[in-house]
């Protein structure tokens, strides 16, 4: 028999670091009933991860607190790169911005990861009842494979171990509340696993009144580099390790170092590198190099580092400039090794995600933006699909999708981590040295993919680019429904909403009150497809009588929008229609759109947030949205978006053939 009581839940979250809280709360929007637990006794309070990609910001505020991050954050404007001069002495070569004037809304900013943690924990009180349950870890899993296409099985079943106060609490992270300063090697790569070690204790004591058997649809492993869910199912991670050790210090710095406060990469003639972060609350964290060889060096004693070895490492690289402190927050150690998962899951029921398929060095702050990043791109899925919108052939493009954003990740840390650690060349023909021209190039290229809004899905049942998912994606093949459904976006209709991509944002006016929004406020993660319509210039009779026909098509008894919404739910409820025409504002009323585009309900009346204009605001300037997204003023287009605001097709105003067969292509009739 099952140990302890055994109870049913749609899904079951593995771990509450990042790529597990962002995954509980798509739950939490979408009304999944899930449980996420981890055997840490509390959150992280300091240390750790604290870059934030414009797209993690932007993922942030489609959920409704990038505005958190943003007020509290330091904001990353400049990066200063330092190296020697002909005479070997250091000195700034560079100013570069950080975030690519432009690219987004946003722009990188620093914040410690325990306050992320906060902003999730808060926004999963306020918008559900999951809660994490901590102390709690997996002991056994068992997979009816067989089960694994049965629609409403729960093939997974999960015998859960409640932990004790001193089990959940390990030594380190209870010295750290007092004076002590928080020390991260607990956490980091450098120290063993703990996992083997905490279920063996809770099995000893005899505490089987303490477990619980679990039944689920689905699983998701969050539980970081070590992952247990991943041993379990006998995936590996492949890749590779180096000998780099570096150091990292959070600290207030006292130095005559003049650019303390913006980030800069610093390397030294013979004497290793350095990257600054400067951080919140006065603080700066500093990645030192504690090893200068890539293979073979001598091997370095973890219990032997201290913060007062990585300072002196620190100092000897910004000779001579000088850096102490009074003040540290945390510190830790790790060694630099990039590895991927072979597979990201088991049968499309137990994923894996975050750390626990991709590890690399932290330095150009990546971890925790894919790691979240991840779960945002799979967990609409695995609601959609037990929502019963979608059929569970959407959840392949998982690992079609993420699985080559790691190995381009990886590749990126590897060619950026051996430039960062290398001794730089003092001349071109100094061939083991590393060339400042290629670092400098390198890092411009690596901000754009460090930004996160350069991510390009591959084709597959719901991008409709050309090609097949196995040439774009990991090589995981997602076949279509049928090739009778299969269609192909027109990109040539919006030269800058690429398919794949996320779509960009431009202010436009609410049509009804004129005020100001980035179109991207518009689109909330609640797990509804979207449909954008540029509708042209509506004041021209032709271009409204297109813009009719369109309304008519989709208001239609028989329309994809009817049969793919439940019958007595909102017109809205699985796909959204949002339309933002040029214009001109005041030449038309509301009421001069077809219902379809405002829809009506008995208890709130007209829908007064569907329609939008690119317009002049009165308090924010032009958008030019038309323009900016590269849309014909006179004739627009339509547009489809995940939702995850990721561009799945692009057509004419008149292709509702096409939108159809590719809803069709995965949409469940329900109508
Ligand atoms: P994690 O954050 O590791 O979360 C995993 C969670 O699962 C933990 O809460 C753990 O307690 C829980 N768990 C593990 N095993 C089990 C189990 N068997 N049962 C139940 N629960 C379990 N990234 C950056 O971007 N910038 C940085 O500066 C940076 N510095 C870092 C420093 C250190 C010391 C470490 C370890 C990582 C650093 N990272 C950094 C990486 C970043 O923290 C990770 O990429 C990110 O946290 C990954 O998120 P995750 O949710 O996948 O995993």
């Amino acid at each position: 028999a099952a140990p302890g009581k055994t109870s049913e839940v749609d899904v079951l979250i593995v771990g509450a670091g990042p790529a597990g809280l962002m995954a509980a709360t798509w739950f939490a929007r979408c009304g999944i009933k899930a449980r996420i637990v981890d055997k840490r006794g509390t959150k992280i309070y300091n240390g750790q991860a604290d870059g934030l990609q414009c797209r993690t910001l932007e993922i942030f505020d489609s959920f409704g607190f990038a505005d958190r991050a943003w007020k509290e954050s330091n904001h990353m404007i400049e990066i200063c790169l330092w190296n020697p001069n002909s005479e070997g002495v250091l000195r700034r070569s560079d100013r570069i911005p950080d975030t690519i004037p432009g690219l987004s809304r946003f722009q990188q900013v620093v914040l410690h990861q325990g306050r992320i943690e906060r902003f999730f924990l808060d926004s999963l009180k306020e918008h559900s009842d999951i809660r994490i349950e901590r102390g709690v870890m997996p002991e056994k899993l068992t997979f009816n494979e067989e089960d694994a296409e049965k629609e409403d099985a729960y093939p997974i079943e999960v015998v859960l171990q409640h932990l004790s106060d001193e089990e959940m609490n390990p030594e380190q992270s209870k010295s750290t509340a007092g004076a002590a300063v928080s020390d991260g090697l607990f956490r980091s790569n450098l120290a063993p696993d703990d996992t083997e070690e905490l279920l063996q204790q809770a099995a000893a004591k005899g505490r089987t009144s303490s477990r619980e058997t679990v039944r689920a649809k689905y699983m998701i492993g969050c539980d970081g580099a070590h992952s247990w869910t991943r041993k379990q199912l006998g995936f590996a991670l492949e890749g590779e390790q180096t000998d780099y050790i570096w150091g990292v210090l959070d600290i207030i710095p006292i130095t005559d170092f003049p650019d303390i406060r913006v980030r800069c990469a610093i390397h030294s003639a013979n004497s290793g590198s350095i990257m600054v972060i400067p951080r919140e609350n006065k603080l700066v964290r500093l990645y030192i190099q504690m090893t200068t060889t890539e293979k073979g060096g001598a091997t370095v004693n973890r219990s032997n580092i201290t913060p007062d070895m990585i300072l002196k490492a620190a100092n000897k690289t910004l000779a001579p400039y000088t850096l102490s402190y009074e003040y540290c927050d945390w510190w830790t150690a790790y060694q630099i090794g990039q590895r991927v998962g072979s597979n990201f899951s088991k049968n499309e029921r137990i994923f894996l995600a975050g750390d626990a398929v991709h590890t690399h060095s932290p330095k150009a702050g990546q971890g925790m933006n894919v790691s979240m990043q991840d779960t945002y791109n799979l967990c609409w899925k695995i609601s959609n699909v037990l929502n019963g919108v979608a059929e569970r052939s959407i959840l392949k493009t998982y690992q079609s999708e993420r699985r080559r954003i790691a190995q381009d990740l990886i590749a990126f840390d590897h060619r950026f981590s051996r430039l960062f650690s290398g001794r730089p060349a003092k001349d071109v023909m100094d061939e083991t040295g590393i060339s400042m021209e290629e670092f400098k190039n390198a890092f411009e290229k690596g901000n754009l993919f460090a930004s996160g809004v350069a991510v390009d899905y591959g084709s597959s049942l719901i991008v409709a680019k050309p090609g097949s998912s196995a040439e774009q994606g990991d090589g995981t093949d997602v076949e279509q429904k049928s090739d009778k459904l299969r269609v192909i976006g027109k990109q040539e209709l919006a030269s800058n909403i690429k398919l794949g991509m996320r779509m960009p944002s431009f202010k436009v006016l609410n049509q009804s009150d004129a005020r100001p929004w980035h179109f991207q406020e518009v689109l909330r993660s609640n797990g509804k497809w979207r449909i954008v319509i540029f509708a042209g210039d509506l004041s021209k009779k032709e271009q409204m009588d297109r813009y009719k026909k369109l309304g008519e098509a989709l208001a239609a008894p028989t329309s994809f929008l009817h049969r793919f919404t439940p019958a007595g739910k909102p017109i809205d409820s699985v796909i959204e229609i949002l339309t933002i025409h040029s214009g001109p504002r005041t030449e038309i009323e509301l009421h001069d759109f077809p219902e379809i585009f405002r829809p009506w309900s008995k208890r709130e009346g007209w829908d007064y947030w569907k329609i939008y204009v690119d317009a002049p605001s009165y308090h924010e300037g032009f958008g030019e949205a038309y323009k900016n997204y590269g849309v014909d003023a006179a004739k627009g287009c339509a547009v489809i978006l995940r939702p995850d605001q990721y561009v799945s097709w692009l057509g004419n105003l008149e292709d509702v053939q096409e939108m159809d067969h590719f809803f069709s292509g995965f949409m469940k009739v329900r109508n």
